[in-house]
């Protein structure tokens, strides 16, 4: 929405805001909020709002510590939970220095900024449309999150309604109280595990919105008395979650991914794009794959994409052609899971096409067969490489490739890289009870 300062200002006051939700995300994915009393709106209005950025991790540099919030007017919208005594709204900010620039360390005015470089490329909007799926767990008394899962169910079960469902459309009514546009929700494949989708937007308002969306879903359910993680692979042995990023670029004419006359009905550009994507396809792992865990995920045999491949009929590989034409024509890629920031995930994936159109770079043959059933010497002989294994490998991937780096800018890709290291070292250095069972009586 359009709002000006009055719209606000009216809003706030028709409906009783008594507290201001400043929302910012750091740069692992975690929403920052500052709460501050509705006395301060005039301050906020007037991009005065201070805060404390040496408290955020990966904001780092202490001289840096004096933060302003700028609220993106259009990303005002009032929490339907608030309480009788007062409502509470929320606005998502942009973080800036004292100076009055962008703070480049902010996520989120990254993905502006790369966004800028998309219009000056002849594009005038990137449009994300987002597949989150997320686990409901049981919680114990002290409303702690257990691994006991909330139901059996699977796919699109009609079984008998328990407490998941409930939940989940208790999930989509509040989603749509605050103006999403849901498409689809459903129970997935491994039991306590949903899916919700929602109508793609552009590029920016995607980012919020999967954050909202994370909000929105973890309040819920604990409601329900349920915990919600995005966490990518939980328990072992079942489908971890993904969140499958539908693409396309448009024109002022359009959908710039579809071409009548085009193979498969896709344009050059699509393809150019689609090489880039493939390209860049190993580094940008790390950042949409960013914690260890997310390579559990990464395995053969739960619907996870393994190896760097496209398909326009088949399912299983990294990037995929929906069968939809015209203005729903776009590339799904398979690999990123909710643990990305989504700001940075969709930053790189947009860096890695406009680097395949300005190249132009031509991907290699789709490949239409299962290459789950393919040994390594037909992969070989297809040109299929795979993506890296664990986030180490993701790591030295991504600090070698240029384009990442200019996906990211020159403060947070080094930043990234370095938090990200410290977590694989912290990992590595602890022994699992998988290998204490394989190992202390073996020798
Ligand atoms: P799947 O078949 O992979 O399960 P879904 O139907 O669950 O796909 O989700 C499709 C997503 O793609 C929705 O979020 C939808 O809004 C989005 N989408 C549709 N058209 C476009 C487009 N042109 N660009 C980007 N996303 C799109
Ligand atoms: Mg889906
Ligand atoms: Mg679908
Ligand atoms: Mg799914
Ligand atoms: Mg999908």
């Amino acid at each position: 929405h359009d709002y000006s300062k009055d719209d606000i200002r009216q809003m706030a006051e028709d409906e009783n805001v008594q507290f201001l939700r400043l929302m910012f995300t750091d740069l692992f994915g975690t929403i920052k909020n500052v709460e501050v009393p509705i006395s301060q709106l005039e301050k906020l209005l007037d991009n005065k709002l201070m805060f404390d950025g040496s408290s955020i991790d990966g904001f780092v540099r202490i001289e840096e510590s004096d933060m302003y919030l700028y609220p993106d007017l259009t990303t005002w919208m009032i929490f339907p939970w608030s309480s009788e005594r007062g409502k509470i709204a929320r606005v998502i900010c942009e973080v800036y220095t004292p100076d009055g620039k962008p703070f480049a360390g902010d996520p989120r005015n990254n993905l502006i900024r790369v966004l800028s470089d998309m219009r000056e490329a002849g594009f005038t909007d990137f449009n994300i449309g987002p597949e989150p799926e997320f686990f409901l767990f049981k919680m114990d008394e002290d409303g702690k999150p257990t691994t006991t899962l909330n139901d059996s169910g699977s796919y699109f079960d009609m079984a008998p309604m328990d407490l998941g469902e409930n939940c989940r459309r208790e999930i989509v009514l509040t989603l749509e109280e605050m103006g999403f546009d849901v498409e689809a929700a459903h129970h997935e494949v491994a039991p306590g595990q949903h899916e919700i989708d929602f109508k793609y937007a552009d590029a920016l308002t995607a980012a919020d919105n999967i954050q909202t969306f994370k909000l929105v879903v973890k309040t819920v359910a604990r409601k329900f008395g349920l915990y919600a993680t995005f966490m990518p692979k939980p328990l072992a042995g079942i489908n971890g979650s993904g969140m499958h990023l539908n693409m396309s670029l448009f024109t002022k004419d359009g959908n710039a991914f579809f071409d009548e006359k085009g193979d498969l009905q896709l344009s050059e550009t699509a393809y150019h794009f689609l090489g880039g994507l493939l390209e860049h396809a190993r580094s940008f792992t790390a950042i949409c794959n960013p914690t260890v865990n997310s390579y559990k995920r990464l395995v053969p045999g739960y619907e996870a994409p393994v190896y760097v491949a496209w398909s326009g009929s088949n399912r299983s590989p990294l990037i995929r052609v929906p069968n939809s034409r015209g203005l729903s024509t776009r590339l799904e890629v398979r690999s990123v899971d909710p643990s990305a920031n989504p700001y940075l995930a969709i930053a790189a994936v947009l860096e890695a096409g406009l680097d395949g159109l300005k190249k132009k770079l031509v991907p290699e043959e789709s490949v239409d067969r299962n290459i789950y059933r393919m040994d390594a010497e037909e992969r070989t002989e297809n040109h299929i490489t795979n993506l890296p294994d664990t986030l180490h490998n993701a790591l030295k991937d991504l600090s070698a490739d240029e384009v990442m780096k200019k996906a990211m800018g020159p403060h947070l890709f080094p930043s990234f890289i370095e938090a990200k290291n410290l977590e694989y070292d912290a990992y590595r250095t602890q022994v699992s009870k998988w290998e204490r069972d394989q190992y202390l009586e073996m020798y």
